[in-house]
């Protein structure tokens, strides 16, 4: 895998030091994702297709 154990947000890359970061178990992953970016998660994971492997398939919120 690449190096999905850094504590950095996986759209944004801040890290844990900059931003509170919220882990995200995905597909037997772990990623972290901040605040800022959560609603993108939510409600337009898509565009999180290419970070967060998988992505393209989830169902908006
Ligand atoms: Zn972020």
């Amino acid at each position: 895998m690449d190096k999905n154990t850094d504590k950095v947000c996986l759209v944004c890359k801040q890290d844990e030091n900059q931003v509170p970061l919220v882990q995200v178990d995905f597909k037997g992953n772990n990623y972290y994702i901040c605040p800022q970016h959560i609603p993108v998660l939510i409600h337009d994971p898509a565009q999180l297709e290419g970070l967060l492997p998988g992505a393209g398939t989830m169902q908006a919120g």
